[in-house]
């Protein structure tokens, strides 16, 4: 079923969540070790993140440079058709602009149609460490928007090449991200939703906020979307800070603030166990309030951990 169907059939609250494909070499076991604990709150959804590979340049001598394609988690796909099959709940691929060509992406397209997957979270990429700003692939899109272009031609039966038009359309719901504290490089965040508004235009047809702490931002930003015409839904997504790494590393990856009340508690935390405490609690009262607000589903980065998210979910659904 579509993430947009589970939205509007349900006058309630869903919840949902993303994991991250395991490193390589483990095993889809490590992944069901994840899920399993959450699978009581009844998850409407489950999404899969994509790792875009890093390149490196290894000398070998006399001149010569040889490029290294490295990829630490690989297999969103087949993650995805692996957790449907098991667990007979939806999952939503997520798919990048970053090292695809167009052709690339039609390819995954049809993987993810063929495993009867109905889903796509439809995303731009960040840059690869060795680049200075985001270099789109060759013959690749540079934008999310372009992505979900082309996944809605591929819903109408639009391939690449014209050649390819006895295929049939697939029929796939796409979701887009969005950023409820501006995306790291927009100039404003005006110019910020009006590029989500031209997103949202070419087929996205709901928006997953990136994580925040501060549920004021959310509110603020859902009414300026409303205000500039965004009309979809606008999934918050949630990230309960676990250990003191989390503190050191989220608000600059990520560029979020945290509210003042929530960093003056943190910096007294003296350990990974006082910050999961503060961390539950936080998100908790945060979800509580976003519950209560009627959002369309409460959906947790899990970034590979159940416990923290399943204690919140056992005070909500
Ligand atoms: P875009 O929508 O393309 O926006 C990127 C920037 O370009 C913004 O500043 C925007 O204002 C601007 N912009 C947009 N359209 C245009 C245009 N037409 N012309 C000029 N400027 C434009 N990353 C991963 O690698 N894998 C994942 O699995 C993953 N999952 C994510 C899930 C969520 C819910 C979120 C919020 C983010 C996720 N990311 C993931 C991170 C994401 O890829 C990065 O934040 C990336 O830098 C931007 O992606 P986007 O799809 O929002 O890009």
């Amino acid at each position: 079923m579509k993430v947009i169907d589970h939205l509007h059939s349900s006058d309630k609250t869903l919840f949902s969540f993303e994991i991250l494909p395991p490193l390589k070499g483990k095993d889809i076991r490590s992944i069901y070790a994840g899920i399993d604990p959450l699978m009581e709150f009844k998850p409407s959804f489950i999404n899969v993140t994509y790792h875009r590979e890093e390149v490196i340049y290894k000398d070998r001598g006399q001149g010569l440079l040889q490029k290294i394609r490295l990829r630490k988690r690989p297999g969103t796909v087949g993650i995805c058709a692996m957790i449907k099959a098991k667990y007979d709940v939806d999952t939503v691929p997520h798919l990048i602009c970053g090292g695809f060509s167009r052709e690339d992406t039609e390819d995954a397209l049809i993987e993810i149609n063929f495993l009867g997957i109905d889903n796509v979270l439809a995303l731009r990429g960040d840059p690869v460490k060795s680049e200075p700003h985001f270099i789109p692939e060759r013959d690749g899109h540079a934008h999310a928007e372009e992505l979900v272009r082309q996944i809605g031609n591929l819903n109408r039966g639009k391939y690449l090449y014209e050649e390819e038009q006895e295929a049939s359309p697939t029929d796939l719901c796409i979701g887009a991200a969005c950023y409820p504290e501006k995306h790291a490089e927009a100039l404003n965040p005006s110019t910020d939703i009006a590029y989500l508004k031209r997103k949202v235009e070419a087929g996205a047809e709901y928006l997953v906020t990136q994580m925040f702490f501060d549920n004021q931002r959310y509110f603020d930003f859902v009414e300026r979307c409303r205000l500039e015409g965004i009309n979809v839904p606008i999934i918050p997504g949630l990230k309960p800070l676990t250990n003191l790494r989390h503190v050191a590393f989220i608000p600059k990856t990520f560029h979020v603030d945290l509210p003042d009340a929530y960093a003056r508690e943190l910096l007294k935390c003296r350990t990974d166990e006082a910050v999961k405490q503060l961390g539950v609690e936080w998100t908790t009262h945060q979800a509580k309030e976003l519950q209560v607000r009627k959002v369309p589903s409460l959906h947790f980065y899990t970034m590979g951990r159940s416990e923290a998210v399943k204690a919140i979910a056992s005070k909500l659904f």
